[in-house]
């Protein structure tokens, strides 16, 4: 679902390459994702990516370390509901008056709607 995919966003862990520092970003869009380790200035030792001058002409990039999906790690239900959503994709995903948790819920169920839109991404 197009919509869905549009929400996704991501959790990005870089290591610098000047200082080998790890920091992590999330909540990215996926252009962040792809544009960040090109752009962004290290919070550590302030090193900023981009091309070097000299023989090699090589350009500097931060390391993806990890990158992870963050759509399965929201869950919502509806204030008073027990069943639990995780997929935004899903037809009873809640929009309004929800409570949300970004771990695994231990108590309620798991709408299985969601599970099959997870089995299938
Ligand atoms: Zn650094
Ligand atoms: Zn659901």
């Amino acid at each position: 679902m197009a919509t869905a995919r549009n929400l996704k966003t991501w959790t990005l862990v870089l290591r610098c390459y000047a200082c080998d520092g790890k920091f992590t970003q999330r909540h990215l869009t996926f252009d962040r994702v792809s544009a960040l380790p090109r752009m962004l200035p290290c919070p550590f030792c302030t090193a900023r990516p981009g091309r070097r001058d000299g023989p090699s002409q090589s350009v500097e990039t931060h390391h993806v370390v990890d990158l992870e999906d963050e759509t399965d790690h929201f869950y919502r239900k509806t204030m008073s509901g027990d069943m639990w959503h995780f997929a935004a994709g899903c037809s009873n995903w809640p929009l309004e008056d929800f409570i949300e948790l970004d771990g695994y819920p231990v108590r309620g169920e798991l709408c299985n709607e969601c599970r099959a839109l997870a089995n299938f991404s």
